[in-house]
Protein backbone atom coordinates (compact mmCIF):
# COMPACT_ATOMS: atom_id res chain seq x y z
CA UNK A 1 0.00 0.00 0.00
CA UNK A 2 0.98 3.28 -0.57
CA UNK A 3 0.50 7.19 0.55
CA UNK A 4 2.15 10.37 0.89
CA UNK A 5 2.08 10.51 5.08
CA UNK A 6 1.97 7.93 7.50
CA UNK A 7 0.45 9.06 10.88
CA UNK A 8 1.29 6.80 13.68
CA UNK A 9 -1.72 7.81 16.12
CA UNK A 10 -5.18 9.09 15.88
CA UNK A 11 -4.59 11.35 19.13
CA UNK A 12 -4.71 15.32 18.45
CA UNK A 13 -1.23 15.78 16.95
CA UNK A 14 -2.30 13.20 14.23
CA UNK A 15 -5.67 14.37 13.61
CA UNK A 16 -4.03 17.94 13.61
CA UNK A 17 -1.74 17.18 10.83
CA UNK A 18 -3.99 14.50 9.04
CA UNK A 19 -6.32 17.50 8.67
CA UNK A 20 -4.00 20.51 7.70
CA UNK A 21 -1.90 17.99 5.26
CA UNK A 22 -4.99 16.60 3.60
CA UNK A 23 -5.90 19.76 2.90
CA UNK A 24 -2.76 20.67 0.69
CA UNK A 25 -3.36 17.46 -1.48
CA UNK A 26 -1.80 15.14 0.26
CA UNK A 27 -2.67 11.21 0.99
CA UNK A 28 -2.84 10.48 4.55
CA UNK A 29 -3.44 6.78 6.06
CA UNK A 30 -3.30 7.17 9.66
CA UNK A 31 -2.35 3.88 12.01
CA UNK A 32 -3.83 3.77 15.69
CA UNK A 33 -3.68 0.85 17.72
CA UNK A 34 -6.76 1.57 19.72
CA UNK A 35 -10.75 1.13 18.61
CA UNK A 36 -10.89 4.56 18.56
CA UNK A 37 -9.93 8.00 17.41
CA UNK A 38 -8.86 10.96 19.67
CA UNK A 39 -6.00 9.34 21.73
CA UNK A 40 -6.56 10.11 25.12
CA UNK A 41 -8.96 13.28 24.33
CA UNK A 42 -11.88 10.54 23.45
CA UNK A 43 -15.09 10.70 24.98
CA UNK A 44 -18.37 8.77 24.29
CA UNK A 45 -21.77 8.62 25.92
CA UNK A 46 -21.82 5.47 27.97
CA UNK A 47 -24.29 2.38 28.73
CA UNK A 48 -26.79 5.54 30.73
CA UNK A 49 -25.83 7.97 28.21
CA UNK A 50 -24.11 10.25 29.69
CA UNK A 51 -21.24 11.43 27.46
CA UNK A 52 -17.86 10.78 29.39
CA UNK A 53 -14.23 11.22 29.21
CA UNK A 54 -12.48 8.19 28.49
CA UNK A 55 -9.15 8.61 30.02
CA UNK A 56 -9.33 11.71 32.29
CA UNK A 57 -11.07 14.51 32.55
CA UNK A 58 -10.23 17.54 29.52
CA UNK A 59 -10.91 20.60 30.24
CA UNK A 60 -10.05 22.35 27.47
CA UNK A 61 -8.18 26.30 27.79
CA UNK A 62 -6.21 28.38 25.88
CA UNK A 63 -4.74 32.10 25.51
CA UNK A 64 -3.57 31.25 22.13
CA UNK A 65 -6.38 32.65 19.48
CA UNK A 66 -5.08 30.79 16.54
CA UNK A 67 -5.20 27.37 18.75
CA UNK A 68 -9.12 28.39 19.51
CA UNK A 69 -9.87 29.48 15.66
CA UNK A 70 -8.34 26.30 14.31
CA UNK A 71 -10.69 24.13 16.62
CA UNK A 72 -13.54 26.59 16.08
CA UNK A 73 -13.89 25.56 12.62
CA UNK A 74 -14.98 21.99 13.40
CA UNK A 75 -16.83 22.88 16.71
CA UNK A 76 -19.16 25.02 18.33
CA UNK A 77 -18.30 25.62 22.11
CA UNK A 78 -20.02 25.24 25.60
CA UNK A 79 -18.52 27.85 27.77
CA UNK A 80 -17.45 26.89 30.85
CA UNK A 81 -15.03 28.04 33.72
CA UNK A 82 -13.93 24.88 35.78
CA UNK A 83 -13.75 24.47 39.47
CA UNK A 84 -11.77 22.35 41.36
CA UNK A 85 -11.99 21.78 45.49
CA UNK A 86 -9.48 19.72 47.60
CA UNK A 87 -10.53 17.48 50.33
CA UNK A 88 -8.46 18.85 53.38
CA UNK A 89 -9.25 18.60 56.77
CA UNK A 90 -12.79 16.86 56.14
CA UNK A 91 -13.14 20.17 54.26
CA UNK A 92 -14.05 21.48 50.30
CA UNK A 93 -11.81 24.08 49.89
CA UNK A 94 -10.69 25.64 46.07
CA UNK A 95 -7.94 25.16 44.54
CA UNK A 96 -5.73 26.76 43.43
CA UNK A 97 -5.23 27.83 46.94
CA UNK A 98 -6.39 31.42 47.07
CA UNK A 99 -7.72 33.69 49.46
CA UNK A 100 -11.04 31.88 50.38
CA UNK A 101 -8.74 28.55 50.44
CA UNK A 102 -6.72 30.11 53.49
CA UNK A 103 -9.76 32.05 55.30
CA UNK A 104 -12.09 28.66 55.21
CA UNK A 105 -9.30 26.74 56.19
CA UNK A 106 -8.29 28.34 58.58
CA UNK A 107 -11.44 29.94 59.91
CA UNK A 108 -9.56 33.53 59.09
CA UNK A 109 -11.09 36.82 57.37
CA UNK A 110 -7.42 37.77 55.88
CA UNK A 111 -7.48 40.61 53.13
CA UNK A 112 -5.47 39.56 49.37
CA UNK A 113 -3.04 42.21 51.43
CA UNK A 114 -2.96 40.53 54.86
CA UNK A 115 -2.32 36.81 53.28
CA UNK A 116 0.47 38.22 50.72
CA UNK A 117 2.07 39.33 54.21
CA UNK A 118 1.61 36.00 55.62
CA UNK A 119 2.67 33.90 52.60
CA UNK A 120 6.08 36.24 53.27
CA UNK A 121 6.43 35.46 56.83
CA UNK A 122 5.81 31.11 56.24
CA UNK A 123 7.46 30.40 52.69
CA UNK A 124 10.64 28.94 53.04
CA UNK A 125 13.28 31.32 51.04
CA UNK A 126 14.67 29.32 48.69
CA UNK A 127 16.50 31.42 45.94
CA UNK A 128 16.08 29.32 42.63
CA UNK A 129 13.66 26.20 43.14
CA UNK A 130 15.10 23.39 41.10
CA UNK A 131 12.01 20.48 42.13
CA UNK A 132 8.22 20.12 42.97
CA UNK A 133 8.47 20.49 46.71
CA UNK A 134 10.97 23.77 46.33
CA UNK A 135 8.78 24.73 44.06
CA UNK A 136 5.49 24.76 46.59
CA UNK A 137 7.48 25.79 49.98
CA UNK A 138 9.15 29.01 48.19
CA UNK A 139 5.62 30.06 47.98
CA UNK A 140 3.47 28.90 50.86
CA UNK A 141 5.63 27.40 53.30
CA UNK A 142 5.52 23.64 54.17
CA UNK A 143 1.72 23.23 56.37
CA UNK A 144 0.28 23.98 53.12
CA UNK A 145 2.53 22.05 51.08
CA UNK A 146 2.01 19.16 53.10
CA UNK A 147 -1.37 19.00 53.39
CA UNK A 148 -2.69 20.17 49.42
CA UNK A 149 0.64 18.79 47.93
CA UNK A 150 2.45 16.23 48.99
CA UNK A 151 0.41 13.11 49.44
CA UNK A 152 -1.49 14.04 46.38
CA UNK A 153 2.45 14.19 44.06
CA UNK A 154 3.50 11.42 46.00
CA UNK A 155 0.29 9.16 45.18
CA UNK A 156 0.27 10.45 41.52
CA UNK A 157 3.80 10.08 40.94
CA UNK A 158 5.08 7.47 42.98
CA UNK A 159 7.82 9.63 43.83
CA UNK A 160 8.93 12.42 46.43
CA UNK A 161 8.59 15.59 45.26
CA UNK A 162 11.50 16.63 45.62
CA UNK A 163 12.49 13.94 43.01
CA UNK A 164 10.26 16.28 40.59
CA UNK A 165 10.78 19.07 37.82
CA UNK A 166 9.32 22.18 39.48
CA UNK A 167 7.14 22.51 36.44
CA UNK A 168 4.63 19.80 37.68
CA UNK A 169 3.42 21.28 40.93
CA UNK A 170 4.06 24.65 39.34
CA UNK A 171 1.02 24.04 37.24
CA UNK A 172 -1.07 24.67 39.75
CA UNK A 173 -0.54 28.85 41.15
CA UNK A 174 -1.47 30.66 43.90
CA UNK A 175 -3.07 33.26 44.33
CA UNK A 176 -3.76 36.12 47.13
CA UNK A 177 -7.22 37.54 45.26
CA UNK A 178 -10.55 35.09 45.37
CA UNK A 179 -10.48 33.52 41.46
CA UNK A 180 -10.79 30.39 42.89
CA UNK A 181 -11.24 29.00 38.65
CA UNK A 182 -8.78 26.10 37.86
CA UNK A 183 -7.73 28.14 34.87
CA UNK A 184 -7.04 31.55 33.88
CA UNK A 185 -6.67 31.74 30.72
CA UNK A 186 -8.44 34.01 27.98
CA UNK A 187 -10.32 30.63 25.96
CA UNK A 188 -12.02 28.09 28.21
CA UNK A 189 -14.82 25.94 26.63
CA UNK A 190 -15.76 22.31 25.80
CA UNK A 191 -16.76 21.34 22.07
CA UNK A 192 -20.33 21.67 22.63
CA UNK A 193 -21.22 17.83 21.01
CA UNK A 194 -17.85 16.43 22.21
CA UNK A 195 -14.52 15.85 21.57
CA UNK A 196 -14.61 13.48 19.37
CA UNK A 197 -17.68 14.59 17.48
CA UNK A 198 -14.78 17.09 17.08
CA UNK A 199 -12.31 15.12 15.73
CA UNK A 200 -14.78 13.00 13.91
CA UNK A 201 -15.12 16.76 11.72
CA UNK A 202 -11.15 17.24 11.73
CA UNK A 203 -10.67 13.44 9.98
CA UNK A 204 -13.87 13.48 7.43
CA UNK A 205 -11.91 14.04 3.99
CA UNK A 206 -11.23 11.91 1.19
CA UNK A 207 -7.31 12.04 1.67
CA UNK A 208 -7.75 10.34 4.88
CA UNK A 209 -7.93 6.89 5.44
CA UNK A 210 -7.66 5.69 9.23
CA UNK A 211 -7.23 1.91 9.92
CA UNK A 212 -8.02 1.12 13.54
CA UNK A 213 -6.96 -1.46 15.97
CA UNK A 214 -3.53 -1.61 14.28
CA UNK A 215 0.03 -1.51 15.82
CA UNK A 216 2.51 0.68 13.56
CA UNK A 217 4.56 -2.51 13.97
CA UNK A 218 2.53 -5.14 12.11
CA UNK A 219 2.46 -3.20 9.30
CA UNK A 220 5.69 -0.75 9.13
CA UNK A 221 7.16 -2.81 6.22
CA UNK A 222 3.83 -3.42 4.40
CA UNK A 223 3.28 1.00 3.66
CA UNK A 224 5.29 3.03 1.37
CA UNK A 225 5.11 6.53 2.52
CA UNK A 226 6.78 9.90 1.77
CA UNK A 227 7.28 10.55 5.12
CA UNK A 228 6.21 9.62 8.88
CA UNK A 229 5.10 11.11 11.43
CA UNK A 230 5.22 9.30 14.70
CA UNK A 231 3.08 10.49 17.80
CA UNK A 232 3.37 7.22 20.17
CA UNK A 233 6.25 6.70 23.04
CA UNK A 234 9.41 7.94 21.75
CA UNK A 235 11.35 4.85 23.09
CA UNK A 236 8.89 2.34 21.78
CA UNK A 237 9.61 3.59 18.21
CA UNK A 238 13.63 2.67 18.81
CA UNK A 239 12.87 -0.33 20.80
CA UNK A 240 13.94 0.83 23.53
CA UNK A 241 17.57 0.73 22.68
CA UNK A 242 18.62 3.07 25.19
CA UNK A 243 16.29 1.89 27.98
CA UNK A 244 12.64 2.27 28.96
CA UNK A 245 11.26 5.45 29.86
CA UNK A 246 9.21 5.86 32.82
CA UNK A 247 5.84 6.74 32.39
CA UNK A 248 2.90 6.70 34.61
CA UNK A 249 -0.65 5.45 33.89
CA UNK A 250 -4.22 5.60 35.72
CA UNK A 251 -6.74 3.36 36.08
CA UNK A 252 -10.16 4.38 35.93
CA UNK A 253 -13.12 3.15 37.85
CA UNK A 254 -16.23 4.38 36.45
CA UNK A 255 -19.39 4.58 38.39
CA UNK A 256 -23.08 5.44 37.26
CA UNK A 257 -25.72 7.24 39.70
CA UNK A 258 -29.58 7.50 38.82
CA UNK A 259 -29.37 11.07 40.21
CA UNK A 260 -28.70 13.81 38.19
CA UNK A 261 -25.61 14.98 39.62
CA UNK A 262 -23.41 13.31 42.61
CA UNK A 263 -21.33 16.03 43.39
CA UNK A 264 -20.95 19.69 43.62
CA UNK A 265 -18.21 20.32 41.67
CA UNK A 266 -16.40 18.63 38.54
CA UNK A 267 -13.31 17.47 40.40
CA UNK A 268 -12.68 16.59 43.75
CA UNK A 269 -8.99 15.73 44.52
CA UNK A 270 -8.20 14.13 47.45
CA UNK A 271 -4.33 14.44 48.33
CA UNK A 272 -4.47 12.73 51.94
CA UNK A 273 -7.58 10.03 51.68
CA UNK A 274 -7.91 6.77 49.87
CA UNK A 275 -5.60 5.67 47.11
CA UNK A 276 -7.75 7.96 44.30
CA UNK A 277 -6.37 11.26 43.52
CA UNK A 278 -9.57 12.68 42.27
CA UNK A 279 -13.18 11.79 41.67
CA UNK A 280 -14.45 13.41 38.03
CA UNK A 281 -18.13 14.28 37.27
CA UNK A 282 -17.35 14.98 33.85
CA UNK A 283 -21.15 16.33 33.12
CA UNK A 284 -20.91 19.70 35.17
CA UNK A 285 -18.72 21.26 32.46
CA UNK A 286 -19.81 19.17 29.21
CA UNK A 287 -23.44 20.97 29.83
CA UNK A 288 -24.64 17.95 28.70
CA UNK A 289 -28.37 17.90 30.14
CA UNK A 290 -29.39 14.44 31.60
CA UNK A 291 -31.97 12.80 34.62
CA UNK A 292 -28.21 10.47 35.40
CA UNK A 293 -24.32 11.04 36.11
CA UNK A 294 -21.44 9.04 36.27
CA UNK A 295 -18.39 9.73 38.03
CA UNK A 296 -14.61 8.48 37.44
CA UNK A 297 -12.07 7.91 40.60
CA UNK A 298 -8.44 7.99 39.34
CA UNK A 299 -6.05 5.38 40.71
CA UNK A 300 -2.12 6.00 40.08
CA UNK A 301 -0.78 2.96 38.49
CA UNK A 302 2.83 1.76 37.80
CA UNK A 303 1.36 0.08 34.55
CA UNK A 304 -0.50 0.46 32.12
CA UNK A 305 -1.15 2.80 28.81
CA UNK A 306 1.94 5.82 29.53
CA UNK A 307 -0.31 8.43 30.07
CA UNK A 308 2.04 11.15 31.52
CA UNK A 309 6.08 11.36 30.72
CA UNK A 310 7.59 11.78 33.76
CA UNK A 311 9.45 14.70 34.26
CA UNK A 312 12.46 14.45 36.41
CA UNK A 313 15.99 15.15 35.10
CA UNK A 314 17.54 11.21 35.15
CA UNK A 315 14.68 10.84 32.26
CA UNK A 316 15.31 13.91 30.55
CA UNK A 317 18.53 12.55 30.20
CA UNK A 318 17.67 8.94 28.35
CA UNK A 319 15.06 10.82 26.26
CA UNK A 320 17.91 12.98 25.25
CA UNK A 321 19.61 10.00 23.60
CA UNK A 322 16.21 8.93 22.12
CA UNK A 323 15.82 12.80 20.21
CA UNK A 324 19.31 12.38 19.08
CA UNK A 325 18.93 9.40 17.21
CA UNK A 326 15.38 11.00 16.22
CA UNK A 327 17.35 13.82 14.76
CA UNK A 328 19.20 11.16 12.52
CA UNK A 329 16.10 10.49 10.50
CA UNK A 330 15.28 13.07 8.24
CA UNK A 331 11.51 11.23 6.56
CA UNK A 332 10.50 10.90 10.47
CA UNK A 333 8.96 13.19 12.92
CA UNK A 334 8.05 12.36 16.58
CA UNK A 335 5.20 14.67 17.19
CA UNK A 336 3.02 15.02 20.56
CA UNK A 337 3.23 14.36 23.92
CA UNK A 338 4.65 10.45 23.57
CA UNK A 339 6.90 11.15 21.08
CA UNK A 340 8.83 14.47 22.78
CA UNK A 341 7.90 12.94 26.13
CA UNK A 342 6.70 16.42 27.93
CA UNK A 343 3.49 16.64 30.21
CA UNK A 344 1.80 18.83 27.64
CA UNK A 345 -1.53 20.40 27.45
CA UNK A 346 -3.79 20.04 24.62
CA UNK A 347 -3.62 23.69 23.32
CA UNK A 348 0.25 23.03 23.41
CA UNK A 349 0.08 19.85 21.47
CA UNK A 350 -2.48 21.73 18.89
CA UNK A 351 -0.05 24.42 18.57
CA UNK A 352 3.21 22.52 17.89
CA UNK A 353 1.50 20.29 15.55
CA UNK A 354 0.03 23.04 13.68
CA UNK A 355 4.04 24.68 13.20
CA UNK A 356 5.05 21.41 12.25
CA UNK A 357 2.27 20.79 9.77
CA UNK A 358 3.99 23.33 7.56
CA UNK A 359 7.51 21.64 6.89
CA UNK A 360 5.82 18.00 6.93
CA UNK A 361 3.77 19.03 4.30
CA UNK A 362 6.04 21.39 2.35
CA UNK A 363 8.57 18.88 2.34
CA UNK A 364 6.38 15.72 1.16
CA UNK A 365 5.22 17.78 -1.53
CA UNK A 366 8.51 18.26 -2.45
CA UNK A 367 9.37 14.43 -2.15
P1 LIG B 1 -2.19 10.88 22.51
O1 LIG B 1 -3.54 11.44 22.80
O2 LIG B 1 -1.53 10.02 23.54
O3 LIG B 1 -2.30 10.07 21.14
C1 LIG B 1 -1.32 9.16 20.70
C2 LIG B 1 -2.04 8.04 20.00
O4 LIG B 1 -1.08 7.17 19.42
C3 LIG B 1 -2.90 7.19 20.92
O5 LIG B 1 -4.21 7.10 20.44
C4 LIG B 1 -2.20 5.83 20.91
O6 LIG B 1 -3.11 4.74 21.05
C5 LIG B 1 -1.54 5.84 19.55
N1 LIG B 1 -0.37 4.95 19.44
C6 LIG B 1 0.70 4.91 20.26
N2 LIG B 1 1.56 3.96 19.85
C7 LIG B 1 1.04 3.42 18.73
C8 LIG B 1 1.47 2.41 17.82
N3 LIG B 1 2.64 1.74 18.00
N4 LIG B 1 0.69 2.09 16.77
C9 LIG B 1 -0.51 2.73 16.58
N5 LIG B 1 -0.96 3.70 17.40
C10 LIG B 1 -0.19 4.04 18.46
N6 LIG B 1 -4.84 18.39 28.37
C11 LIG B 1 -5.53 19.55 28.54
O7 LIG B 1 -5.30 20.52 27.80
N7 LIG B 1 -6.50 19.67 29.50
C12 LIG B 1 -6.79 18.65 30.34
O8 LIG B 1 -7.67 18.79 31.21
C13 LIG B 1 -6.08 17.42 30.21
N8 LIG B 1 -6.33 16.40 31.04
C14 LIG B 1 -5.64 15.23 30.88
C15 LIG B 1 -5.93 14.16 31.76
C16 LIG B 1 -5.26 12.96 31.61
C17 LIG B 1 -5.55 11.83 32.55
C18 LIG B 1 -4.27 12.80 30.59
C19 LIG B 1 -3.54 11.51 30.43
C20 LIG B 1 -3.99 13.86 29.74
C21 LIG B 1 -4.66 15.07 29.88
N9 LIG B 1 -4.41 16.15 29.02
C22 LIG B 1 -5.09 17.35 29.18
C23 LIG B 1 -3.37 16.06 27.97
C24 LIG B 1 -3.91 15.61 26.61
O9 LIG B 1 -4.49 14.33 26.75
C25 LIG B 1 -2.75 15.56 25.63
O10 LIG B 1 -2.12 16.82 25.52
C26 LIG B 1 -3.14 15.10 24.22
O11 LIG B 1 -4.05 14.04 24.23
C27 LIG B 1 -1.89 14.69 23.48
O12 LIG B 1 -2.21 14.30 22.18
P2 LIG B 1 -1.19 13.38 21.37
O13 LIG B 1 -1.80 13.19 20.04
O14 LIG B 1 0.18 13.94 21.45
O15 LIG B 1 -1.13 12.01 22.20
N1 LIG C 1 -1.20 18.63 42.53
C1 LIG C 1 -1.24 18.47 43.89
N2 LIG C 1 -2.44 18.57 44.53
C2 LIG C 1 -3.60 18.78 43.88
C3 LIG C 1 -3.56 18.96 42.48
C4 LIG C 1 -2.34 18.86 41.82
O1 LIG C 1 -0.21 18.24 44.52
O2 LIG C 1 -4.67 18.83 44.52
C5 LIG C 1 0.11 18.52 41.85
C6 LIG C 1 0.39 17.05 41.48
O3 LIG C 1 1.78 16.83 41.53
C7 LIG C 1 -0.15 16.97 40.08
C8 LIG C 1 0.30 18.33 39.52
O4 LIG C 1 0.11 19.23 40.63
O5 LIG C 1 0.37 15.88 39.38
C9 LIG C 1 -0.45 18.83 38.31
O6 LIG C 1 -1.85 18.84 38.57
P1 LIG C 1 -2.90 18.87 37.38
O7 LIG C 1 -4.25 19.07 37.98
O8 LIG C 1 -2.44 19.85 36.38
O9 LIG C 1 -2.74 17.38 36.82
P2 LIG C 1 -3.37 16.63 35.54
O10 LIG C 1 -4.78 17.10 35.37
O11 LIG C 1 -2.47 16.93 34.39
O12 LIG C 1 -3.28 15.20 35.97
Amino acid sequence: MKTDILIVGAGLSGLVIANRAAKNGLKILIVEKRNHIGGNCYDYYNEIGVLVHKYGPHYFRTNKKEVFDYLSQFTEWHYVQYKVKAYVDGKLLSLPINLNTINEMYGLNLSSFELREWFEEIREKIDNPGNSEEIVVSKVGREIYEKFFYGYTTKQWSLEPKELDASVTARIPVRTNRDDRYFTDKYQAMPKYGYTKMFEKMSAHPNIKILLNTNFKEIKDEIKYKKLVYTGPIDEFFDFKFGKLPYRSLKFEHENYFQEFYQEYSQINYPNDYDFTRVVEIKHVTGQKHPYTTIVREYPANEGEPYYPIPAQKNKKIYNKYREEAEKLKNVYFIGRLASYRYLNMDQVIDEALKASQKIINNALEF
